[in-house]
């Protein structure tokens, strides 16, 4: 029987169990899990701060490992089948349906009423949904993409490569725009690569601790801000000065702290465009002390503010692209060395390395289970 790491509800510790293996459906496979992430969503989850989540939870939404066992035949979107031994990883939404409103006329299917996720909102209660295991059941119609790059490379990127991807595509930059990154997480750190990637002449990265601005210089970033040690007032003093006084062209928000999200407009000069990606858990609104006045933060700037929702099958595809790319993969291949490996009985001490930003970046190895 599989052993897996689960949170049985809000705020209480992550127990070990034992759970039976699964009859496998038509079309469908079991998955060995190599890695699986420890991410920030992970976090809330376990502070129960996300709506819609079936306890008790197997956590662990990004995972690469192997397809030990197949059922029917799968194949991936390139036509190719599947084998038994297959080095994977696969989108951890599942169920998009290609049939609703959200799907079908407003083309943003990271907003279908129908989408479950591997890790969030699958509980214990329909199997093996959890990359805190060692094994994962691959229902039908799970996205599965084959994984030609090595293992601790694509984790290192995780969910948050993905979500940044996403963010920058929303963020639509242009070459040789400036763009500023809130936040140094691993979306931040990601964002940060991608805009480089997608033509920014310079990003900027307003973030903390140090150790994490150390790494968004190690990715690209041309100048790095601690905002712990700086107020509002300094941090637009200091975007300002780095973009002729004018502010940056794209504003990436990714903090998990509301404020920020009025403060990205604030640091984007007229006419920009701000993406907001750090909400995915409801913070809350703004402090008094942030008080957005739509004519001067928005209206008179003539910006562009956009949320970003998730990620659908094409950014988790086109991520793995890059990490599998010998050039285009080298700055996540660089950040292998800060990766933390836990074990599922270190769940609980992974979790609280994550939650403290100790860590960039937190994987569960079930394989070196003691
Ligand atoms: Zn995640
Ligand atoms: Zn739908």
């Amino acid at each position: 029987m599989p052993l897996v790491a689960v949170i049985p509800k809000p705020n209480a510790p992550v127990e070990l169990r034992e759970v039976p293996s699964p009859e496998l459906e038509e079309n469908s496979a079991l998955f060995e899990v190599e890695f699986s992430e420890v991410c920030g969503t992970d976090v809330y989850l376990q502070q129960g701060r996300l709506e819609g989540v079936p306890y008790p939870l197997i956590p662990g939404h990004v995972s690469v490992g192997h397809l030990s066992k197949i059922r029917g035949r799968l194949f991936d979107v390139e036509g190719r089948e599947f084998r038994e031994g297959d080095r994977v990883t696969f989108l951890d939404v599942h169920r998009t349906c290609n049939a609703c409103w959200y799907c079908l006329v407003a083309k943003a299917s990271t907003r279908c009423p129908q989408r479950k996720v591997y890790g969030i909102t699958y509980g214990l209660d329909d199997g093996l949904c959890g990359g805190w295991a060692e094994q994962i059941y691959l229902k039908p119609g799970t996205r599965i993409i084959r994984l030609d790059a090595n293992a601790e490379t694509f984790m290192v990127g995780g969910c948050a490569l993905p979500t940044a991807l996403h963010a920058v595509e929303r963020g639509e930059i242009a070459i040789a725009d400036t763009v500023l990154v809130l936040g140094s997480g691993p979306v931040g750190i990601n964002a940060i690569i991608l805009s480089l990637m997608r033509g920014a002449l310079r990003v900027l990265c307003i973030g903390a601790p140090d150790q994490r601005l150390e790494v968004a210089t190690q990715v690209g970033a041309s100048a790095v801000f601690n905002f712990e040690e700086h107020d509002e007032g300094e941090r637009l003093e200091w975007i300002l000065d780095q973009t002729h006084g004018r502010g940056a062209d794209v504003t990436i928000e990714a903090t998990g702290a509301p404020d920020a999200v009025v403060q990205a407009m604030r640091f984007t000069r007229d006419a920009g465009r701000v993406v907001v990606v750090g909400q995915y858990t409801d913070h809350g609104p703004v402090s008094t002390d942030a008080a957005f006045n739509p004519h001067v933060d928005l209206n008179k700037k003539h910006l562009d503010v956009r949320g970003c929702w998730g990620s659908d099958f094409s950014h988790f595809y086109r991520g793995v692209q890059i990490v599998s790319h010998p050039v285009h993969s080298q700055l996540w291949t660089a950040l292998k060395a800060r990766l933390s490996r836990y074990t599922l009985a270190q769940a609980s001490e992974a979790l609280e390395s994550v939650a403290s930003g100790r860590v960039l970046k937190a994987l569960i190895a079930p394989k070196f289970a003691t």
